[in-house]
């Protein structure tokens, strides 16, 4: 018995395979992707927004941009079709936030980090010396 999933996509049940959507999700994503592919793969296209990519193709913006997201269209092939970075909006090729958060992101983590150790250190200390 093959197990069911609810298809990320429309929801539906269907006999889970080693992809996350249903078939008709499938073979409807594949049909999205040629028809967007055929069309940044222009050489007069390379530099197409993602804007422009869905006014040409009639592709949905959000599916153009799941594509970029999941790799399947190399931003880095084409620069038009950057996102904005999901903290500061920036455009972005890759991953889901800019250089400039990530690095922002590390250095929050790290002080995040030494305060609590600090403030852990301080409780156990007042922890001893009450006993
Ligand atoms: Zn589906
Ligand atoms: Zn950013």
């Amino acid at each position: 018995m093959a197990e069911l999933a609810n298809c990320v996509q429309c929801g539906r049940l269907f006999a889970k395979s080693y992809r996350p959507t249903c078939e008709q999700c499938y073979k409807e994503d594949e049909r999205l992707f040629e028809i967007v592919y055929k069309f940044i793969r222009k050489k007069a296209n390379r530099q197409a927004s993602i804007m422009e990519v869905s006014k040409a193709t009639e592709v949905p913006e959000k599916t153009i941009l799941r594509f970029v997201k999941e790799g399947r269209i190399r931003a880095s092939q084409f620069p038009g079709l950057s996102y904005p970075c999901d903290r500061c909006g920036e455009g972005i090729l890759e991953g889901r936030i800019c250089n400039s958060c990530n690095q922002s992101l590390q250095k929050d983590l790290r002080t995040h980090d030494e305060v609590t150790q600090k403030q852990q250190m301080k409780e156990r200390i007042t922890y001893h010396t009450e006993k």
